[in-house]
């Protein structure tokens, strides 16, 4: 079980050379950047967004109501016992999210099979198939983190959130609200993540708390929550729970973020880039280099500079969704072709 420690595992230091060699004309550059592209989102939404809005909305409109008719029957099946469907949404359907996921990845990881899944393997000679040794282990720390830490973390966003509100009021949100919502709760998982995760690479702390995670330099889909469990608390849970508790959120857009997150995190641990799956790139090349892309959505990477080395890789040229069948490193090989 040894950890590939390279010469920059720890940090940061490396990573925050890249953008003080850039200077502050390089982080200005990018602020103004990361301005115009969050600037021209904005007119674009303000220019469509409402026809857009309109047509979801009048999906919504009749599904709107199959999911109110659902709602409401639960909540009189469990009047009274409120903290049994908070709990039924918050964990039961994450373990199914996460679990469900992580099994089949798992099938396939341990397996080497079926290929036209294992044909999108980013790092192609690696975990072919995994080293049950290896895997044996992760998954011990990865139960621990799940049932002792996550598990009891959620009982607590429960007492925060009934004691700032109602999570399981008898409406359901609104379309709009719930979107709301998520946007908000992605923004601050971002903001948590990217600092606490640097945090974690400063030499002082890395060896003690953020090593364990970067044993794994392939990644695959329960490394997600592979981590010490401090690292856990303040990285992994922290940012996705505190969403719904500070904005007092019902259970069902509690469990949906919850599960979305889940679902993202595997998927960016998994090692595949499958078509029509979010492009999972930018973490692995975090686990392969250790001192590049430490956010979630890459947006305050981009404006720390600490993406710089990335954006000059083929990596970065795959990280992209993937709309076709063909494995983005047979289309975009890593040497170049002959003559070229
Ligand atoms: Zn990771
Ligand atoms: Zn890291």
């Amino acid at each position: 079980m040894t950890a590939k420690t390279k010469h920059s595992d720890t940090m940061g230091a490396a990573g925050a050379g890249s953008s003080s060699r850039q200077g502050p004309e390089g982080l200005w550059d990018s602020v103004k950047k990361a301005v115009f592209v969050i600037g021209s989102g904005i007119l674009f939404l303000a220019a469509f967004g409402n026809s857009l809005t309109w047509h979801f909305q009048k999906c919504w409109g009749a599904s709107g109501d199959f999911w109110q008719n659902l709602w409401t029957k639960l909540y009189l099946k469990f009047e009274g016992h409120e903290s049994a469907l908070f709990y039924c949404g918050t964990m039961i359907l994450p373990t199914i999210a996460f679990w469900g996921t992580n099994a089949l990845l798992l099938l396939v990881d341990t397996s080497g099979k079926p290929s036209f899944i294992t044909r999108y393997r980013i790092q192609v000679e690696k975990n072919n198939p995994v080293d049950p040794v290896k895997l044996r282990q992760a998954l011990k720390c990865v139960l621990f983190n799940w049932l002792c830490i996550s598990g009891p973390m959620v009982v607590i966003a429960y007492h925060l959130m009934s004691w700032k509100g109602k999570p399981c009021g008898p409406e359901l949100p609104t379309f709009h609200w719930a979107l709301t919502e998520l946007a908000v709760f992605a923004v601050v998982e971002e903001l948590m993540f990217y600092y606490s995760h640097r945090l974690f690479h400063h030499p002082s702390l890395y060896k003690y708390f953020h090593k364990q995670h970067h044993e794994w330099t392939a990644p695959i889909g329960i490394v997600a929550i592979y981590a010490h469990p401090l690292e856990h608390v303040l990285s992994n849970t922290l940012p996705v729970v505190i969403g719904p508790v500070l904005l007092g959120s019902h259970v069902s857009t509690a469990s949906m973020w919850y599960c979305l997150a889940l679902i993202s995190t595997t998927v960016s641990h998994c090692g595949y880039h499958l078509p029509f799956l979010p492009s999972p790139e930018f973490h692995d090349y975090h686990h392969l280099k250790f001192n590049q892309c430490y956010g979630v959505l890459g947006v305050l990477d981009r404006l720390h500079s600490t993406d710089t080395k990335f954006r000059q890789t083929k990596q970065y040229e795959r990280h992209s969704l993937l709309t076709n069948f063909t494995p983005l490193n047979e289309s975009i090989p890593d040497t170049p072709k002959k003559g070229q």
